[in-house]
């Protein structure tokens, strides 16, 4: 199959590689429909990180079952399924307690596995034609048939959820002041979110002015930190500063203060 294979910093390239296969009986094999690049493929990309030649990118990963390992009981054939970034047992102590993010089975040694990410385990990325999925029951999301709002549901890998979880992180609760530094796409999901949550004003913090627009669009109050502390553009306009804090930015610029933030959601 054809597939996005990391070539060294700053350069990938679409190749050849082995097709994917049933390694156990509870995995299955997705022809992949849609896959995103993540904010967090950069970090790889860009050389930051210690991934070796040879990795396929891709941990935002939605598409149709092809083949279903014999110990699958909730899945079949020709279902479309999106499956979070994080690859999950479901059974393991701190699967059990809801922080899948930090599996104890899936990667021997350290917690926590992903599809295509360095220091994640041995899980091949998505940004290719077939992706093997472990842990099936547990790991695939049915979606509804069909092809419609797949760009939507594709966002239910990463995006929306890792904007979302900053909210639980923050405590955003109805009637809150939140702000979000970052306006990128898990930035903008966690504003939405928080608007979802009840959160009564939401100041959106970023120096693009796309993005700011798009922040605005959702219903929030943009802040370009390129005209002064953002923190302080805050308290001019209300007056009182924020309940909540979400560090949407994944780096932070020098001499930022954010000090209403208390969360950073992991992506
Ligand atoms: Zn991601
Ligand atoms: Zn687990």
């Amino acid at each position: 199959m054809r597939a996005v294979v990391y070539q060294g910093p700053f350069e990938v390239a679409v190749e050849e590689v082995p097709d994917p296969r049933i390694e156990h009986p509870n995995d299955v094999l997705v022809r992949v429909t849609s896959t995103c690049i993540c904010g967090s493929d950069l970090h790889m990309y860009e050389g930051r990180t210690a991934a070796e030649p040879g990795i396929v990118f891709g941990h935002e990963n939605l598409g149709v079952i092809e083949e279903v390992g014999s110990a699958v009981t909730t899945l079949r054939e020709g279902q479309r399924v999106v499956m979070p970034f994080n690859v999950a047992c479901g059974f393991c102590r701190n699967c059990e307690a809801g922080k899948t993010g930090f599996c104890l089975t899936v990667n021997p040694g350290f917690a926590g596995g992903a599809y295509g990410y360095v220091a994640m385990g041995p899980y091949t990325g998505g940004q290719a034609q077939r992706l093997r999925v472990p842990y099936a029951d547990f790991n695939c999301l049915v979606l509804p048939e069909g092809t419609e709002h797949e760009t939507d549901y594709a966002m239910l890998a990463d995006i929306f959820p890792t904007g979302y979880h900053g909210c639980e992180l923050a405590g955003v609760s109805p009637g809150d002041t939140v702000a979000v530094y970052g306006c990128g796409p898990v930035g903008l999901m966690a504003a939405y979110s928080a608007f979802l949550r009840g959160a009564s004003r939401v100041y959106s913090v970023d120096r693009v002015p796309e993005r700011l627009r798009l922040a605005e669009q959702i219903g929030a109050t943009p802040v370009d930190f390129t005209q002064g502390d953002p923190a302080q553009q805050i308290l001019d306009l209300n007056g009182e500063g924020t309940d909540a804090g979400i560090d949407a930015w994944g780096t932070r610029p020098t001499g930022w203060r954010t000090r209403s933030a208390r969360s950073r959601p992991r992506c």
